[in-house]
């Protein structure tokens, strides 16, 4: 962790880099002990540029843990029962631990079918509605938590910054982040507040947090005079605004004015190299996780 004119800056790019280091040692154990590694298949419909990106990503990350990825592309005139095949065969690969439909699926397909097929024990993206719904309720735990939001909740672990009894702030709602991060967050026993598009005066609520997430996909849009002093605020934004001065003629810019923010908060994540990658070895750790029970379960 590095200081930066107040806040210190929480390193997730290092952060990252230790899960994946001690991920590929645990890696190489079960491979001694079980003679097999965890396989993980990144499912992805369509060429999206974004998506492709992030396919690409994931599957570079699991070759360099040691994680055998199976990979599945379809093409974007896939129909809904091709794709459901395609995860139907996944979920009966003894082979394969964990199952990865890479989002947003092209329009004509229903998602919510799609991510309902997934079997709940290879579910390493955490979005079947078993396992989302176990992160609701008191008492149950999840086989799998998402992995942006499981990011954001180990970057302050790692961080050293309490979560239980603190006054948190999550901007944002949305299925994949806003709304399981704020779960998991009550979860550890903080008392949190979610603040989204409709909410009036987002600054005052803002103002009151410990720890803020946010998570909105609206440029630098929480300015320093929005932050208590000394909170921490992690950034899960990743928005590209335009910038002749860069060849490729973008930069990419989180939710937080980082500038003014670093004055006034006593931790803060940059963007890039803070919460995204640790989403990667979210995914990861959760591969390996299932494949753990897994084996076991086969002894
Ligand atoms: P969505 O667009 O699905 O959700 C955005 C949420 O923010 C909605 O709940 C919306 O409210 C709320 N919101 C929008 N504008 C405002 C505003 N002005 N004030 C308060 N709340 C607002 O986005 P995602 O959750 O998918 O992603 C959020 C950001 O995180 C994006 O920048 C995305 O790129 C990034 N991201 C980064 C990842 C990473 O690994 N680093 C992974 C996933 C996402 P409402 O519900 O009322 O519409």
């Amino acid at each position: 962790m590095a200081e930066s004119g107040g806040a210190q800056i929480i390193d997730g790019k290092l952060i990252a880099k230790q899960i994946h280091w001690s991920i590929a040692q645990e890696i190489t154990t079960l491979k001694e002990r079980h003679d097999k590694v965890p396989g993980l298949a990144v499912l992805i419909v369509g060429e999206r540029k974004d998506s492709q990106t992030y396919v690409r990503m994931k599957r570079k990350a699991c070759a360099e843990v040691g994680i055998k990825s199976f990979d599945v592309d379809l093409p974007a005139t896939a129909t809904e029962e091709e794709i459901l095949d395609a995860v139907l065969a996944l979920n009966a690969n003894p082979e394969i631990q964990g199952i990865l439909v890479q989002l947003p699926l092209p329009k004509h397909v229903n998602e919510q079918k799609i991510l309902l097929a997934i079997s709940i024990e290879k579910d390493v993206d955490g979005f079947h509605p078993l396992n989302i719904g176990n992160l609701t309720m008191k008492g149950r735990e999840p086989l799998f938590s998402p992995c942006t939001p499981k990011g954001c909740i180990e970057l302050l672990k790692e961080s050293g910054i309490a979560i239980a009894g603190k006054r948190a702030v999550v901007v944002g709602r949305s299925n994949i982040v806003g709304m399981p991060v704020a779960l998991m967050l009550n979860n550890r026993d903080a008392t949190v507040t979610i603040v989204h598009s409709r909410t009036k005066n987002p600054e005052a609520i803002i103002r009151e947090a410990d720890i803020v997430i946010a998570a909105a996909g609206q440029p630098l849009m929480i300015k320093g005079d929005w932050i208590k002093p000394g909170a921490a605020v992690i950034d899960v934004g990743t928005n590209s605004v335009d910038d002749p001065s860069k060849k490729s003629g973008y930069r990419l810019v989180g939710d937080v004015d980082f500038e003014e923010v670093k004055k006034v908060a006593g931790f803060i994540t940059p963007v890039p190299g803070g919460v995204g990658p640790m989403t990667i070895a979210m995914l990861l750790q959760n591969t390996l996780e299932s494949a753990k029970r897994m084996f076991a379960l086969e002894g």
